[in-house]
């Protein structure tokens, strides 16, 4: 399944070194060192995930930022799947160089930046409050600086009843050529949902936390009732969009399954992975991914959402693909049925649904970097 490519058929897959080398309906296997039989499983790219938290470390009040509400990425991602991740916001241009030096140049997940507007990264309240830390030139400076590895700015958590925020974050955003993602913080009374979308984000700007909202002085998408709010099929016509984000708390079922009844379905499905949130309702990429199968998207445009999309959206279109010559990360993966439970917020809210999608294996950069069932390994006596 190569949604860019538009395949949705067996075919075989050969990989050279860290690339494709081939893809078509049948590849000889006598021309292989190994031969991994996926039969009966779907072969999907690496999924690639673009709201992530994986500037962990030491410092007790550095929260997303060098601090204990990060995780280190690889036993979250690679189980899963997911190949790619972006760090959302955990630091800003202050710390983008420790993170690298820290996380990024040593994990074996692709971890890309969005850099927070905030010069001192996600470090919780007070930074995130302080607009004199907003520095659209030193973010687009720093963004420019690290092009391999920054793909956007990112706005979270800022609460207050003004746009300023929001206008330093595109200012940036435009200076560096790279989208913005809005974490739209709070606000009492809440600001315009309409105003952000049709006048202050540009089209490719990235709206996250599309399910959340509601009672956290931030609009939903949908009215208390389920009724979607008028203008929001015209922001996502325009350009903006629409991700997941799903986290420990932005992610309602009231919101997400009147919403795509009314037809309105995610851009980009992602986790926002955290300590908090792997140990609650959004668990894994795979959980967030079946939630979605349950709720009525089809296979193909689950794994478009969490291939090709993301893929586009951060402008790495060398990613999120199988054609020839292309990266080889991989993951091959199995839709399970039976009755499941899947929760949101800390397990307060359940839904039921049939399918499960389990991750077998995942091949990053050419090599297998985790196998669940064992599908390359020989038996033990043999
Ligand atoms: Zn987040």
């Amino acid at each position: 399944m190569d949604p860019k490519n538009n395949i949705d058929e067996p075919m075989d897959i050969a990989i050279k070194g860290d690339k494709i080398a081939l893809v078509q309906k049948s590849i000889d296997s006598g021309l292989s060192t190994q031969v991994i039989d996926a039969t009966g499983l779907y072969v999907c790219p690496g999924l690639v995930d673009i709201h992530t938290h994986n500037f962990y470390g030491l410092d007790r009040y550095g929260q997303y930022s060098g601090g204990y509400s990060a995780i280190h990425p690889d036993g979250f991602t690679l189980p899963y799947g997911v190949t790619t991740v972006v760090d959302t916001g955990g630091s800003g241009w202050r710390d983008f160089v420790q993170f690298k030096e820290q996380v990024i140049d040593r994990v074996q997940t692709r971890v890309l930046a969005m850099l927070n507007i905030v010069g001192h990264g996600m470090k919780g309240s007070p930074y995130e409050q302080n607009l004199n830390d907003m520095d659209p030139k030193m973010t687009a400076l720093v963004a420019r600086q690290f092009p391999d590895d920054i793909v956007g700015v990112k706005l979270a958590h800022y609460a207050g009843h003004q746009w300023e925020q929001v206008d330093r974050l595109v200012e940036a955003g435009e200076m560096a050529n790279i989208p913005v993602m809005v974490d739209f913080g709070g606000a009492n009374p809440p600001l315009s949902l309409e105003t952000l979308f049709m006048e202050k984000l540009r089209p490719g700007d990235i709206y996250t936390h599309i399910f959340g909202g509601g009672g956290f002085g931030r609009q939903a998408i949908v009215t208390p009732v389920g009724t979607l709010r008028p203008f929001v099929k015209a922001a996502q016509e325009r350009g903006i969009v629409f991700d997941v984000g799903h986290g420990g708390s932005s992610f309602a079922f009231k919101h997400a399954i009147p919403a795509l009844e009314q037809g309105i379905k995610p851009n980009t499905i992602s986790t926002d992975s955290h300590m908090n949130s792997v140990m609650s309702g959004m668990k894994n990429m795979n959980n967030v991914m079946s939630k979605f199968l349950n709720m009525g998207m089809t296979l193909n445009e689950i794994i478009t959402a969490s291939t090709w999309t993301p893929a586009q959206v951060i402008n790495r279109p060398e990613l999120g693909h199988m054609s020839q010559e292309a990266i080889a990360d991989i993951a091959i993966f199995n839709v399970l049925e039976g009755n499941f439970g899947f929760t949101e917020k800390t397990g307060v809210g359940k839904m039921m649904g049939k399918y499960k999608i389990e991750n077998e294996l995942t091949v990053r950069s050419g090599k297998v970097v985790w196998d669940l069932n064992g599908l390359t390994a020989p038996l033990w006596n043999e």
